[in-house]
């Protein structure tokens, strides 16, 4: 649940291809789904009027094989679109960004820009694009895919419970989510 201000934006985790179906069952239903899983909204799931209340927002992870062609280099999702788990797609777009800066902003002082040049931003951001998303790909399967598709009572992941154990841990999502893999610094000279 976001707070918008003036109003409350509500997100409901389906599977892949799942809303046709729950279209089906009709929007009655799937106000009575929400109040069912937050009773406090039950007065307030009126508010959903018609279909068009609802934004399906279908969440991809994938990559560009290269990220540049003469003249255009992509950064953040146009190069890798990265899913909401762990909430670190913004993070790793303003660190290409941040990157693509420190390594373009002295060549663009200087003898202008090679594709050599962008396929080093390429270089540089591509290894903690791909932890990144094996991350959430890791989360995405083991975690978030069974709670949607199983009716089994869920065990809790050994790295939760090793971090239960050893409190020191935690440090390291912690460091993962909130630095990722590279974190970056603004290098690039300030420009004139
Ligand atoms: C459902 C969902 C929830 C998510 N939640 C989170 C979260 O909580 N935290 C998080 O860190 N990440 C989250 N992500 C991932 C995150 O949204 C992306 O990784 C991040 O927004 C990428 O930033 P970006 O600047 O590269 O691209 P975008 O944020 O997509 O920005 C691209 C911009 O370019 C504009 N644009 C497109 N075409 C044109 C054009 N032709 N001319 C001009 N402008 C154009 C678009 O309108 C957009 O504003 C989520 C993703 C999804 C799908």
């Amino acid at each position: 649940m976001l707070n918008r201000g003036d109003y409350w934006q509500c997100g409901f985790v389906i599977p892949k291809g799942g809303f046709d179906q729950i279209q089906a069952c009709g929007l009655a239903s799937f106000r009575e789904e929400v109040a069912r899983l937050a009773p406090y909204l039950r007065e307030r799931t009126d508010e959903l009027k018609e279909w068009s209340d609802v934004k399906l927002l279908t969440v991809s992870v994938d990559r560009l094989r290269a990220w540049h062609r003469p003249g255009v280099l992509c950064i953040g999702d146009a190069a890798h679109a990265m899913s909401p788990v762990g909430g670190v797609g913004i993070n790793l777009a303003v660190q290409d960004a941040v990157a693509a800066a420190n390594i373009l902003a002295p060549r663009f002082l200087g003898a202008g820009v090679s594709e050599n040049d962008l396929h080093a931003v390429q270089r540089r951001r591509e290894f903690p694009t791909r932890a990144t998303q094996a991350m959430q790909v890791f989360i995405q399967d083991r975690v978030i895919g069974r709670v949607l598709g199983g009716t089994r009572t869920l065990s809790t992941p050994l790295l939760l419970r090793l971090a239960a154990r050893m409190p020191f841990l935690t440090r390291v999502p912690a460091r993962l989510i909130g630095l990722g893999f590279r974190p970056e610094h603004v290098r690039a000279p300030a420009a004139a």
